[in-house]
C-alpha cells in the first residue's frame, strides 16, 4: 500500500452522492488544482495578522508584511535554482507569467503543437504574428530535428515548451531542447505548470533562460505564481501591471505623464500584491524542499505505475504521444469506449465521489492531433494522493464497464434521473 506522502486539506472530506448516500471524496484532479497542503493552510493562518500593506508603510506589521513577502520572493528563486542576476515575479499563475514574457519577446516565438493553450496563444509578436507551430514527431529526437528544421529556415526569438504534458504527462528532454535553441540563437521559457510541483525545476542546471509556474498546483491556494528568469528583456518591457509600485518618479509635463519606471520585479508588479498567496506558495515550495523531490518523484512513480497497469488490465490505454519520453509525471488520460468522456467524470463524481477532468484540456490541437476530439478523462496525482484513491478510480471504472452507471448521464455529463 501506498499512503499519501504528505497531508493536504480536504482529503477523504464526505461528498454527497447520488441516490443520498456520502463518500470520501477522492481528488484525482491534481493537474487542474492540487489540494493546499496542511502544512500551508497553518501557515496562512498563522501569518494573517501580520496584514498591513506592502513596500510602503513604516509601521511595524508593514515592514514584518514587506520582510516575509520578499522572502517568498527569495524561496521561489532559490526552489528553481535562479542564477543570481534572474528576476523573480511573482504574477498570479502560469498564464499570467507566460503572458508577461510575451510582451518582452523582441522577436518571434516557436512552439510544440503539444502545448496548453497558456503557452500556445500569449506568443504574438509585436509585429502581430502569432507564434510559429511546430507539428512534434512521434520520438523526442524526431520532434527535435522538426525545431531544429524550424529554427534554421528563420530566426526566432524563442522557443516557448512545455516542462510536462498537462495531457499525458510526459516530460521533453529539457536539456537537449536548451542546446538545440541556444544554438540557433533563441532563449527558452519552460511552462513548468506541470513540472514543478513533482520534480522540482532547475533553471540554473538546464541552462534554460526563463520559467513560469503556478502555486495553485503546487499545493498551495490560487492566485500566485511566477515567472523566474534573465533580467535584460524584463527590464525593456513595458511594465506588465503599470501603476502604483511599478515607477520610481512621475511628474506632469506639457499636460502628460512622464515616468522613470522601476527595474524588474518592481517594474511588473504594479499595485498591491497577492502577500498571503506569495507566501503561501513559498510555505508550500519549502515543504516540498523539506520532504525531498526525490521522496515525491517515487511516491508518485509507484502511484503511476498502479493507475497505468489498471487502466491497461481493463483494456483502457493511458493517451501517448512520444515513443520515447525522457520522464513521465502523474497525469494520465484515457476513454472509455462507448461513452462520451464527460459522461464517465460525471458517473465517477456522482456515484463514486472521484473527482477527475475531463475534456480537450486546454490543448485543443494535442486532443484533436491525438484523434480525441471529444476529449478524455485525465486523473492526476499528487503527494495527497495513496493507492486507495487509485483504487477507488479502478473499481468505479470496473462497476462502469461491468453494469453501467447507475443513473444516466446527458453527453454533456449533467446528472439525469435513475
Ligand atoms: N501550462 C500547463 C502545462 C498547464 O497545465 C496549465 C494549467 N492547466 C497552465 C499552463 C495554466 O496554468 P494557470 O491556469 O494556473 O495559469
Amino acid at each position: 500500500d501506498v499512503p499519501a506522502l504528505l497531508p493536504t486539506v480536504g482529503a477523504g472530506e464526505s461528498v454527497p452522492l447520488v441516490g443520498g448516500r456520502r463518500a470520501g471524496y477522492v481528488h484525482l484532479d491534481n493537474a487542474a488544482s492540487a489540494p493546499a497542503l496542511a502544512r500551508v493552510a497553518a501557515h496562512v493562518t498563522e501569518v494573517l495578522p501580520a496584514y498591513a500593506s506592502v513596500h510602503r508603510g513604516a509601521g511595524y506589521l508593514s515592514q514584518l508584511c514587506t520582510g516575509l513577502y520578499e522572502q517568498a520572493r527569495e524561496t521561489v528563486g532559490r526552489f528553481v535554482h535562479a542564477r543570481p542576476d534572474d528576476v523573480v515575479v511573482l504574477t498570479r499563475n502560469t498564464t499570467d507569467a507566460l503572458n508577461l514574457l510575451a510582451s518582452a519577446v523582441p522577436g518571434e516565438v516557436v512552439v510544440l503543437d503539444v502545448e496548453h493553450h497558456a503557452n500556445l496563444l500569449p506568443w504574438t509578436s509585436a509585429s502581430g504574428r502569432p507564434a510559429r507551430v511546430v507539428r512534434s514527431a512521434p520520438t523526442l529526437a524526431g520532434t527535435e530535428a522538426s525545431l531544429a528544421a524550424e529554427l534554421a529556415h528563420r530566426p526566432a526569438a524563442l522557443l516557448a515548451v512545455t516542462g510536462a504534458s498537462n495531457v499525458t504527462g510526459e516530460v521533453p528532454d529539457l536539456r537537449r531542447l536548451v542546446r538545440l535553441a541556444h544554438a540557433h540563437g533563441a532563449r527558452v521559457v519552460v511552462d513548468a505548470a506541470q513540472l514543478l510541483p513533482h520534480r522540482g525545476f532547475d533553471l540554473a542546471a538546464l541552462d534554460a533562460d526563463y520559467v513560469a509556474f503556478s502555486g495553485h498546483k503546487a499545493y498551495a491556494p490560487f492566485g500566485a505564481g511566477a515567472l523566474v528568469g534573465r533580467r535584460d528583456w524584463l527590464d525593456a518591457a513595458e511594465p506588465h501591471q503599470a501603476g502604483g509600485g511599478a515607477v520610481r518618479r512621475v511628474g506632469v509635463s506639457d499636460g502628460t505623464t512622464a515616468t522613470d519606471w522601476a527595474t524588474s520585479p518592481e517594474r511588473h508588479e504594479g499595485g498591491t500584491p497577492n502577500v498571503l498567496g506569495a507566501l503561501a506558495l513559498a510555505e508550500a515550495l519549502r515543504v516540498l524542499e523539506a520532504t525531498g523531490l526525490d521522496r515525491v518523484r517515487h511516491h508518485e512513480a509507484a502511484l503511476h505505475r498502479r493507475l497505468v497497469d489498471g487502466l491497461r488490465a481493463r483494456g483502457l490505454e493511458p493517451l501517448r504521444l512520444w515513443d520515447d519520453p525522457s520522464d513521465v509525471v502523474g497525469v494520465v488520460s484515457f476513454t472509455v469506449p462507448g461513452w462520451r468522456a464527460a459522461q464517465v467524470a460525471a458517473y465517477l463524481s456522482a456515484e463514486h465521489g472521484v473527482g477527475v477532468r475531463d475534456g480537450r484540456f486546454c490543448a485543443h490541437p494535442l486532443l484533436a492531433r491525438l484523434g480525441v476530439d471529444d476529449g478524455a478523462v485525465r486523473a492526476s496525482l499528487g503527494v495527497g494522493s495513496s493507492s486507495a484513491d487509485v483504487d477507488r478510480l479502478l473499481a468505479a471504472l470496473d462497476a462502469l464497464l461491468r453494469d453501467g452507471p447507475r443513473w444516466t448521464y446527458a453527453s454533456d455529463g449533467a446528472t439525469c434521473r435513475p
